[in-house]
């Protein structure tokens, strides 16, 4: 007998040396697999030396204890094993830190180790010096050992019947289950034949080969990785190749009805084309705004700016915006804003119209025929107003597995009934990240084929219930900047012709230059402007460069206005910290464009 155990016990050493000599992943698996090995070897430690207790005739306690010993190890390996095949099962590191079933397999493994220590012990041996135990403690730990493989046999039976393809996996557990079963009835035939420890041997060594091997592991990791890569791979060139296509569409048509416009023989038509343009413009504008609001919500960089606003006259001008876009579709759009709403309130003014406008234009491009509802009301409570915004449609509404996914960034539902629609996907992405940003709330309700309500809750502070209408009328009010000398500087010819043409409508002439050097000269020179629009990328001297010469000349005190096309995040505070009087970003917005004209040449 003791041959087999040596045996064993070679085997055993030689896995333990193998396997703590590799490289490991460092997971809950490979920790108890450690364990495992290490347990096993004392176990055959102490059968090998129970054997030459009774050859050398050692006193009755001694072979009393080492028994004892020996029946807390086959708890102790059980339990790890038990708690290591739940372990591999669920394939997660969570379950020794979460899960119940660990708390109940220790308090288990406390009860049966008292248990083991108190209850009676007798052995025999015969006239071989072959020894065997029995009594109430021998006949627990059989109840245990078999308590342990119904656990892991159910667990394992659930696992299999939610995933067939791990059977391999399992193979060295039914292999214990059938080995423990027949090593317990050869037990019960002949007592003196101690197959325990060796059975438990073969087992860890079986798990070695099938699971446990490092590189195994290794490589199934790798696998994993490399399928990870391809799927993040996969997803850039969709991305990739649906950007391209969002782009294109409305460059197609921008280009399209320019070239139209040359050819055009009335007014009339040169109208229509140019409103084409400038809603494909601002389509290409929203698809550019949208990647880089994703890509600023990802990087944590979105800020809230708070400001006075009327949220009354937003909701009108956003109801009048998307009005173009129903086109020629049969729908009605409903407009009810609650007179209630206080006339100006503190938040974040852009969010919220970001976040009105999505949910707005998708009711538009969602909806064939019927009637769009968009509803803004409100409850006052002392200085806070709790805001309730709700947009109604009649469109192809949301499957209701769907709705999960509808904030999924890069995520458009009905692939198939899109392909004419146009969008990106990260529309309601970026709208839920804002309302909770501002510490409100979305809802969707939908029903598939019939309609969609999306609903907005935001708090938002109260600053004057009633407000005098001087100041939206003065927004209104056309400007008229005859005489004054506005410098544009940007080193792109096509910029500079929009932005002049932009200045025309306030009666201004700009001065054209095309860089930063030809702006510090005309200065040198002694011209006077009110106001220098200064580009901030430009070659060999950027807009930043040439403003700080422009504050070395003396007596330089003519505001500077940056111009630029990088709108991300925190942009706009560095531009003002290096001592720009103001900000303008590019595509130039026309209301920006009147609040800064307003400011520097009203004086
Ligand atoms: P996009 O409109 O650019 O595709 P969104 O994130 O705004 O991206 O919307 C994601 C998807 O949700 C859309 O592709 C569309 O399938 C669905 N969806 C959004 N709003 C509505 C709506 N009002 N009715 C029906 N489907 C909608």
């Amino acid at each position: 007998m003791v041959y087999i155990f040596i045996t064993s016990l070679i085997y055993l050493i030689t896995i333990a040396c193998i396997y703590f000599s590799k490289k490991r992943i460092n997971n809950v698996d490979n920790k108890l697999y450690s364990i495992i090995i290490v347990l096993n070897i004392i176990g055959v430690i102490i059968d090998i030396s129970q054997y030459y207790l009774i050859i050398f005739n050692a006193s009755d306690h001694i072979i009393h204890f080492v028994s004892r010993l020996f029946l807390i190890y086959i708890l102790t390996w059980t339990s790890a094993y038990c708690l290591y095949v739940l372990s591999i099962r669920r394939n997660n590191d969570q379950l020794l830190h979460k899960n119940k079933t660990s708390i109940l397999l220790f308090i288990t493994y406390i009860f049966f180790f008292f248990l083991l220590i108190f209850l009676p012990l007798n052995y025999n041996v015969n006239i071989k010096g072959q020894m065997y135990t029995y009594g109430p403690a021998i006949n627990t730990t059989y109840f245990i050992v078999t308590y342990y493989i119904y656990l892991m046999f159910v667990s394992i039976f659930i696992a299999l019947k939610y995933n067939k393809k791990d059977k391999n996996k399992y193979f060295p557990v039914f292999v214990f289950l059938i080995a423990g079963g027949i090593s317990t009835f050869l037990q019960d035939i002949n007592p003196y034949l101690l197959l325990t420890s060796p059975v438990e041997a073969f087992i860890t060594v079986l798990t070695y080969f099938f699971i446990e091997n490092p590189d195994m592991q290794m490589i199934k990791q790798l696998e994993n990785a490399n399928i990870q890569a391809e799927k993040a791979n996969r997803a850039k060139s969709d991305f990739l190749s649906s950007m391209s296509h969002e782009i294109r569409t409305p460059l197609n048509a921008i280009i399209g009805f320019s070239e139209a416009i040359k050819n055009d023989n009335t007014v009339e038509e040169c109208h229509n084309d140019a409103n084409d343009i400038i809603m494909a413009g601002q389509n290409l504008l929203e698809i550019i705004n949208g990647i880089l609001d994703i890509s600023k919500i990802e990087a944590e960089k979105m800020e809230i700016v708070n400001v006075n606003y009327n949220l009354k006259k937003t909701c009108e001008n956003l109801a009048k915006l998307v009005k173009p876009r129903i086109g020629e579709k049969p729908i009605e759009l409903k407009v009810n804003i609650a007179e209630d709403i206080p006339d100006i309130l503190y938040g974040d003014m852009a969010k919220v119209k970001e976040v009105i406008k999505n949910i707005l234009t998708n009711a538009v491009k969602y909806t064939e025929k019927g009637t769009i509802e968009f509803k803004a009301s409100c409850i006052n409570q002392k200085d806070v107003s709790t805001i309730f915004i709700s947009v109604t449609d009649t469109g192809r509404g949301i499957k209701e597995e769907n709705i999960k996914k509808l904030f999924t960034k890069f995520q458009r539902l009905d692939e198939d009934r899109n392909t004419t629609i146009e969008g990106t996907g990260l529309g309601l992405a970026i709208t839920k990240s804002l309302v909770e940003m501002m510490g409100g709330k979305i809802i969707v309700q939908s029903e598939y084929g019939k309609g969609s309500k999306f609903s907005v809750y935001l708090k938002q502070k109260i600053v004057k219930m009633v407000s005098e209408e001087e100041s939206i009328k003065q927004v209104e009010e056309k400007l008229d900047f005859t005489g004054k000398k506005v410098l544009l500087v940007d080193d792109n010819n096509l910029n500079l012709k929009v932005a002049a043409r932009l200045l025309k409508e306030y009666n201004l002439e700009p001065e054209l230059i095309d860089s930063g050097f030809a702006c510090l000269e005309k200065i040198q020179e002694g011209n006077r402007y009110d106001l220098i629009l200064l580009d901030d990328m430009m070659p060999k001297m950027s807009g930043v460069e040439t403003f700080k010469k422009l504050k070395e000349i003396n007596g330089f005190n003519i505001p500077v206005v940056i111009l630029t096309a990088n709108a991300i995040a925190g942009m706009k505070e560095k531009y003002l910290e290096e001592g720009f009087n103001d900000y303008l970003a590019k595509p130039i917005d026309k209301v920006e464009l009147k609040r800064v004209l307003n400011n520097y040449l009203n004086k």
